[in-house]
């Protein structure tokens, strides 16, 4: 199999691209991470790249090793010429002792390109030709003259060149050292034809589109975050409290008579101690024993509403959506179908959401064990709550 190697072009300035402060727009982040890196992911992770040169500007390397800090053997930097054409050169050179067969050169600005696209050029390299992906213009072209239309170009055989443009590396980088001293070619394949090297149009792709405009990243930085997973978290909570002496319960909010109470240093409403468990789960917030300690006498007697409230204010605080709310209570005694609208009502209320987010489900325990033989309840709860930002696919 033949070697392949990748220049990746990335010294430029990016002047039409704004003057952020990230840098150059290779450097301005989309998805969360730096546009080239994006591309050179995409290019790392093709199995067929066995070297990788990227050209960067005298002035980018701390601001390439900060957007790129993953070490791999593969990727070599190179500094770049006044001209793309002069980055190339410095990048073919610096892969010369590797001796590579093909060599892809890529804008360092396109993050779309794609393992699909490096199959179809792949395929098409026989070792004499390059190859140019590019797509037939959808366009009608005019030419203009003094602000007039001048006349109306046959776009039948016209195409817009991409990258990467692969070539065979010793042909190609033989083209760019005799051409150094000319200027005027706008891509790698203009140098080839110029050299006589044959180059083969394939397909591209129209994902493969080049950062250019602010406008451009602002556009990928949409599209990357509506590809990314929607970052839903679940908590689960479980709690029992024992009965005894007294004349109501309290469960999920709602106050039950009963010939028994629930034992417990607040109001004991298992239901809600198992929610709140589940909702700060969610974000890694610890447990209700640690937010409202037993041994803290300001929850004594206190309604367990509180917790819940305050469980769904740090979990807001994290940034968080509460998606749903759904506990179950396990009891052979009170009944709870008769409240549980009132408790799905209590939850939605604590909670700042409709109702139809909020499930109250009861059931017994067959009289067996502690619940059987009705020395307590046990509640166990679940809460789905989403988080902004997503997850890389
Ligand atoms: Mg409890």
């Amino acid at each position: 199999m033949s070697m392949i190697a990748f220049v990746i072009v990335a010294a430029g300035r990016g002047e039409r691209a704004g003057q952020p402060s990230e840098g150059p727009k290779q450097f301005r982040r989309i998805g969360g991470k730096a546009v080239i890196a994006h591309t050179l992911e995409q290019v790392l992770s093709w199995p067929q790249t066995a070297k990788a040169a990227v050209a960067l500007h005298a002035d980018d390397g701390e601001l390439f090793a900060r957007a790129f800090p993953i070490s791999d053997p593969r990727v070599i930097t190179v500094t770049g010429g006044q001209t793309r054409q002069a980055s190339v050169l410095n990048a073919l050179r610096a892969l010369a002792p590797f001796k590579p067969d093909q060599v892809f050169i890529h804008d360092g600005v396109r993050p779309f390109a794609g393992h699909d696209l490096f199959n179809r050029i792949a395929e098409r390299l026989d070792g004499k030709t390059g190859v140019l992906p590019a797509l037939p213009v959808t366009d009608t072209l005019k030419r203009g003259a003094g602000g007039l239309v001048a006349g109306t170009v046959d776009r039948n055989r016209l195409y817009a060149a991409q990258t990467p443009q692969a070539f065979p590396f010793a042909a190609i980088l033989g083209a760019h050292e005799k051409a150094a001293d000319l200027a005027g070619f706008t891509d790698d394949a203009a140098i080839a034809e110029w050299a006589g090297i044959p180059v083969v149009l394939c397909d591209g792709s129209v994902d493969n589109v080049k950062l250019t405009l602010a406008r451009d990243i602002a556009l990928a930085d949409e599209r990357l975050a509506k590809m990314r997973l929607p970052d839903v978290r679940t908590g689960n909570g479980y709690d029992v409290h024992s009965f005894e002496p007294g004349d109501h319960v309290t469960l999920c909010g709602v106050r039950i008579a009963h010939d028994r109470a629930l034992s417990g240093h607040s109001d004991a409403d298992v239901g809600l101690h198992a929610l709140t468990d589940a909702l700060l789960a969610t974000c890694g917030a610890g447990d209700i024993g640690d937010h409202f300690p037993p041994s803290d006498p300001q929850w004594r007697g206190a309604a367990s509403h509180i917790f819940v409230r305050r469980a769904a204010k740090i979990v807001r605080a994290a940034g968080g959506r509460i998606a749903n709310a759904d506990v179950t209570l396990i009891s052979e005694a009170p009944k709870i179908a008769p409240h549980r609208q009132a408790m799905v009502q209590a939850l939605a209320d604590m909670l700042g959401i409709s109702a139809d987010r909020c499930s109250v489900k009861a059931t017994t325990n067959e009289s067996l064990g502690f619940i059987g033989r009705r020395e307590g309840i046990a509640a166990i709860a679940t809460a789905s709550v989403v988080y902004p930002g997503g997850l890389p696919e």
